[in-house]
């Protein structure tokens, strides 16, 4: 429990929560973020894999289709990722 609420306080600070790296995820590998941007990014991706698998999902798709367009990610890694938080989500609050 102290690892997750360790967690829960970075994300108090100035972190950046999961929501806004799915928000984020096109600019960041489009090399668009800021400095800043970038580190807080990679800093919760590593510390997240949920995110970090939405990620390379994005970054395998880009190396497909060679663009990058939210449009593009099935509909079942939509599900399976939004799953994905959810569980985060519930374990963070147990
Ligand atoms: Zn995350």
């Amino acid at each position: 429990m102290r690892f997750l609420w360790l967690r829960w306080r970075r994300v108090d600070g100035h972190a950046i929560t999961c929501r806004q790296v799915v928000a984020l995820v096109t600019a960041y590998l489009d090399g668009a973020l800021t400095r800043d941007e970038h580190e807080l990014f990679e800093a919760h991706l590593a510390d997240c894999d949920g995110c970090t698998e939405h990620v390379q999902q994005i970054r395998a798709t880009v190396a497909l289709t060679g663009q990058i367009r939210d449009d593009d990610l099935e509909p079942q890694a939509r599900e399976d990722l939004t799953n994905l938080y959810r569980r985060w989500l519930a374990e963070s609050r147990a």
